[in-house]
């Protein structure tokens, strides 16, 4: 262990789709929006959900995020997609790179993305001034520590820096139900990030 430690929040991201407008549009129909249930970040979670279509017939439902973006993508756990018979690759969200193949299906049509589902790295919004005491910027690694009857440190958490004139003061890691529930984070949403050996 070297160095400084800071303690974050950490938060669970369950399973999610980001459209874009023209998949949107097959989708549900012409002009279609996406209804607002409750914000997330600076996204928001919508009131409308997909089918994502798995192999063997396997398939389920998953909630849609908005607003909509330049690119569709599908972000699973590795859990969420085996149950459906998929295993995607690690990836990082809004790159679409070696993503796999997958099916769409909404009341209005189908959706094929050549590049749509993967598994999100673990990753850390760090705020500035946290981001300063350690030292690191954008694209850097840290250790994860969670502090629980089943103790874990996650190796390889990504950092993103949260630009200096946000006026956050808290960071906020973000794992996938398999990381948190594994590391039982839920029991306090609290864990410590150092730059690790
Ligand atoms: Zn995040």
């Amino acid at each position: 262990m070297s160095g400084k430690e800071i303690k974050v929040n950490v938060q669970a991201s369950g399973r999610h789709v980001h459209l874009c407008q023209s998949d949107l549009d097959i989708l549900f129909g012409e002009g279609y929006i996406l209804e607002k249930k409750k914000p997330l970040g600076g996204d928001f979670l919508s009131t409308s959900k997909v089918e994502v279509i798995g192999k063997d017939g396997k398939s389920c439902l998953c909630s849609i995020l908005g607003p909509c973006r330049n690119i569709s993508q599908v972000e699973f756990s590795i859990t969420e997609a085996r149950a459906i018979g998929l295993n995607p690759p690690l990836g990082d969200s809004g790159k679409n790179e070696n993503y796999a193949p997958v099916t769409l299906k909404g009341p209005k049509g189908t959706v094929y993305l050549e590049q749509g589902i993967f598994v999100a790295k673990r990753h850390v919004h760090l705020c500035w001034n946290h981001a300063q005491a350690l030292g690191v910027t954008e694209g850097d690694s840290l250790d994860l520590r969670i502090d629980s009857e089943r103790p874990t440190v996650f190796k390889d958490v990504k950092v993103r820096i949260i630009p200096k004139e946000a006026p956050v003061h808290d960071s906020d890691v973000h794992l996938d139900y398999d990381e948190y529930n594994a590391s039982e984070a839920f029991r306090s949403g609290i864990g410590y990030v150092t730059k690790g050996e």
